[in-house]
């Protein structure tokens, strides 16, 4: 796709740059290149990306750390605006946390359990950025952001809008917030004083990821949503399909909600399993599962 010359000039201005593989930021470690890929420093400067790509009508997805993606290994003729590390600074003012979108779940969440806070101490073990989390409303453990997360700032229409999050804005794995409603810059976040026993909470649920996920292999976490009234890896594993591989893409033989790269999957590996175990599960107990991940092709 052309894209315009103003477009161009504010892309190279802003050290836009092209065909980045997306398997070097997302945690499947699967996807092709990116044909513009931005980190920017300012929600000004995302702002500023938003308008030029739209002035040459080009995609744009907004990732923070990748770890819920699954992107064609063909390639995604479009901008890929990553809201990461040169966005990621964070600070606390009592037991008020401001973070950008870009800070990690996992270093805020140590950060506020060394502040003697909690509230966050489910999120030590997710491998995403604080408005992956909020587009997500990322939880475990019985945690969600939606207990913590007191107000979101973000653009839309070029705009920097600042709300106070509503009921209803966050339900389970969906977010008002999440692009392309909006594009997440910053996050406020009311923490509890520790009741002593945040670390050793933390801690648990760290010694329980590593027992039961298959964190030595790249993946997005769980595949699929958890159905109502059941678990997603429970009716997997039920349909025998543990340890099912099509090319490179596998179901975990340790835990069924994981779908793995054990080497060289493609894009269409780990999209045929998604679809077989759906299929699978369907035709065996009635319930068809619904992907967590989200795919760009
Ligand atoms: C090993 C492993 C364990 C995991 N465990 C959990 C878990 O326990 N609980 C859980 O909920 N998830 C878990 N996940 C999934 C993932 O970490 C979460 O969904 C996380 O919130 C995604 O954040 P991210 O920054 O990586 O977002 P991405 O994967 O980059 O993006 C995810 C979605 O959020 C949107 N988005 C990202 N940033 C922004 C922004 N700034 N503004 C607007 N929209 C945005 C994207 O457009 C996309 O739709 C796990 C993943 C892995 C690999």
């Amino acid at each position: 796709m052309m894209i315009n010359e103003n477009t161009s000039e504010v892309f190279s201005a802003l050290n836009v740059r092209t065909g980045v593989p997306a398997r070097d930021y997302t945690s499947f470690r699967v996807g092709g290149p990116m044909a513009y890929f931005a980190e920017p420093s300012s929600w000004k400067e995302a702002a500023e990306l938003l308008e030029a790509a739209k002035e040459s009508r080009l995609p744009v997805y907004v990732i923070g750390n990748g770890s819920n993606l699954l992107v064609s290994d063909k390639g995604v003729n479009a901008l890929f605006i990553r809201i990461g590390s040169n966005m990621s600074s964070f600070g606390f003012d009592g037991s008020i946390l401001t973070a950008e979108a870009g800070a990690l779940l996992s270093v805020v969440s140590k950060a506020s359990v060394a502040a003697g806070l909690m509230g966050l101490e489910w999120a030590s073990g997710i491998p995403g950025t604080v408005g992956g989390g909020a587009a997500m409303n990322a939880g475990a453990y019985g945690g969600e952001l939606s207990q913590v997360l007191r107000e979101v700032s973000f653009i839309r229409d070029g705009e920097l809008i600042t709300r106070k999050v509503a009921d209803g804005d966050l339900g389970y794995r969906y977010s008002a917030f999440a692009y392309p409603n909006a594009v997440i810059v910053r996050a406020v976040m009311e923490l509890k004083e520790d009741d002593g026993g945040a670390k050793a909470r933390m801690d648990d649920y760290t010694a329980r990821r590593r027992d039961k996920q298959p964190l030595e292999f790249p993946s997005a976490g769980s595949t699929f949503k958890r159905p109502v009234g059941n678990f997603a890896g429970a009716l997997i594993e039920q349909a025998g399909l543990k340890g099912k591989r099509i090319g490179g893409a596998m179901v975990s033989p340790k835990h069924a909600g994981f779908i793995v790269n054990c080497g060289g999957a493609s894009f269409n590996d780990v999209a045929a399993l998604i679809c077989f175990v759906r299929a699978d599960v369907y035709e065996k107990f009635g319930v068809l599962l619904e992907p967590e991940v989200k795919i760009i092709e």
